[in-house]
C-alpha cells in the first residue's frame, strides 16, 4: 500500500471527463458567465466555455494558508473583486471538490458579491468520502481518496512529492527517489525524475 495514493490523469482524461461534465450541464442549465476557481478549475473552465459556448470567464483566486497555531487550513479570496451579475446565470467550475472549503467559500463569495441571477457549481471530480460540499454538476464520482496528478499540475506535484521523499531518505540520490517514489506513492512519475531534480536544483530547493 503506498503512503500517500497517488493517480496519474492524463490530458486524454482530462478531455473525456469534461466532455462527460458539459454533457450533464447541457440538458440542465445555460450560464452566461463561467467562474473558474484558480488555478484548479482554469483549464476545465476553458474546455466547458467552448463547448457550452460561453464567452464570458471569469477568474476567482483562491488561497489556501496555515492559519498561525492552527493546524488546519483555510481558504480566502486573494485578490477579491466586485462585479454586478444580477441579471446573469453563473456557473462556477473547479477540478475537484476534496475537503470542498473552495467551492464553498467561492459560491459564498459570487452570491455576495457578485449576485448572480442563478448560480450553480461544476467540477471534473466530487470526492464523496471528504468533501463537505456537493456540487451541482460533476463528471466522475470518486470513493477511494487519492491524489490526482492533474496535467497542468505535474511539476509542482512532482516536486512537492520529491521533496517529502528527501526529507524522508535524507538523499538526493536519483535511485534513492524513484525507488521510494514508486513505493511511497504507487506510480510511476510522468516527468523523469532526473528532470525534476534538475528543476529543484535551478529553484535553489536543493544543492
Ligand atoms: P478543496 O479541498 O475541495 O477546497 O480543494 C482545493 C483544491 O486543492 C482543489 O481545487 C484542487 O486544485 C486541489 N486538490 C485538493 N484535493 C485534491 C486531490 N485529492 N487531488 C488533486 N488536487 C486536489
Amino acid at each position: 500500500m503506498p503512503k500517500i495514493p497517488v493517480k496519474v490523469v492524463t490530458w486524454e482524461e482530462i478531455v473525456k471527463l469534461s466532455e462527460i461534465l458539459s454533457e450533464k450541464i447541457k440538458g440542465e442549465f445555460s450560464p452566461d458567465v463561467i467562474i473558474a476557481v484558480a488555478r484548479g478549475g482554469l483549464v476545465p473552465a476553458r474546455l466547458l466555455a467552448d463547448s457550452l459556448g460561453v464567452v464570458d470567464v471569469l477568474s476567482l483566486k483562491v488561497e489556501h494558508w496555515v492559519v498561525t497555531a492552527s493546524h488546519t487550513p483555510e481558504a480566502r479570496i486573494k485578490y477579491p473583486y466586485k462585479v454586478d451579475l444580477s441579471d446573469k446565470k453563473v456557473l462556477i467550475v473547479d477540478d475537484i471538490t476534496d475537503t470542498g472549503d473552495s467551492l464553498i467559500l467561492t459560491s459564498k463569495y459570487v452570491s455576495e458579491n457578485f449576485s448572480p441571477r442563478e448560480m450553480k457549481t461544476a467540477t471534473l471530480q466530487h470526492i464523496e468520502t471528504s468533501s463537505k460540499f456537493k456540487p451541482d454538476f460533476y463528471a466522475q464520482l470518486v470513493t477511494d481518496w487519492a491524489w490526482f496528478m492533474y496535467p497542468w499540475n505535474y511539476w509542482e506535484d512532482e516536486i512537492n512529492l520529491v521533496k517529502k521523499l528527501i526529507d524522508e531518505r535524507r538523499s538526493v540520490d536519483g535511485k534513492v527517489i524513484e525507488s521510494g517514489f514508486k513505493e511511497n506513492y504507487g506510480i510511476t512519475p510522468p516527468i523523469p525524475l532526473q528532470r525534476i531534480l534538475s528543476e529543484m536544483k535551478r529553484r535553489k530547493m536543493i544543492d
